[in-house]
């Protein structure tokens, strides 16, 4: 299937519904093990990149739109999550480098390149409590998918599956990176909620992929 400008737009404008919808308990998760201010961030920059790429005309090539969505994000996020996103929207940029529309290929490399970006801006592996968790596991279950011939839709019902038992995997975890490895043991019994709003990010992206 070709993915259009108007596509992601309405992709960003998706994301940052569903991301409202969650914004308080993000918020809530946020605050056993951090300072309580994810899902206020996740919201505001998730808002910030959808108005950004909603207001570009459709002509507008998609790494152009995906860059905007980075800057939108950074300048609107003070938080740890705005440079860790920021950073996947621009690798996600960087992955759809001269397409005018995308393929499902480049879609699942948008995908994977978001993942890897992210990992690499906080030097984070996988076990360490945080949205690596969710999004490592998924880049790797939509990358083996596609691989073996399964069609996108399929490719990223995988990939959420793998985020959320990624995601639920970080509640025995303690912490080693952000403000929740300041907690030791206390981390425990407590879900990443960068990873939880990785999931939700991650189930809106294969809903797109449904469309
Ligand atoms: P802050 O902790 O600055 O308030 P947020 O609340 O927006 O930032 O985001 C917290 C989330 O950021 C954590 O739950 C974790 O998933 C993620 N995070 C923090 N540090 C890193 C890192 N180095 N690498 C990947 N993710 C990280
Ligand atoms: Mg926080
Ligand atoms: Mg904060």
């Amino acid at each position: 299937m070709t993915i259009t400008t108007k596509d992601l737009q309405q992709l960003f404008a998706g994301i940052a519904e569903d991301i409202a919808a969650e914004r308080d308990h993000l918020c809530e998760l946020d605050g056993a093990i951090g300072d309580g201010d994810h899902g206020l961030a996740m919201d505001g920059g998730c808002q910030a990149a959808a108005k950004a790429v909603g207001a570009l005309d459709v002509e507008t090539a998609p790494t152009l739109l995906f860059n905007v969505a980075a800057k939108a994000f950074l300048n609107a996020v003070g938080a740890s999550s705005g440079p860790l996103y920021a950073t996947a929207f621009m690798r996600a940029a960087a992955a759809a480098k001269d397409r005018q529309t995308l393929t499902d290929d480049d879609f699942v490399r948008v995908f994977a390149a978001m993942a890897t970006g992210i990992q690499e801006r906080g030097k984070a592996e996988a076990g360490e409590k945080t949205m690596v968790d969710a999004w490592k596991p998924a880049a790797d279950a939509a990358l083996d998918a596609w691989g073996t011939g399964k069609p996108l839709p399929e490719c990223l019902d995988m990939a959420v599956h793998a985020a959320r038992v990624g995601c639920d995997a970080t509640k025995d975890m303690t912490a080693a990176k952000g403000r929740a490895s300041r907690l030791g043991d206390r981390a425990i019994g407590h879900i990443d909620p960068g990873a939880a709003s990785a999931v939700i990010i991650i189930a809106t992206m294969a809903k797109f992929a449904r469309r």
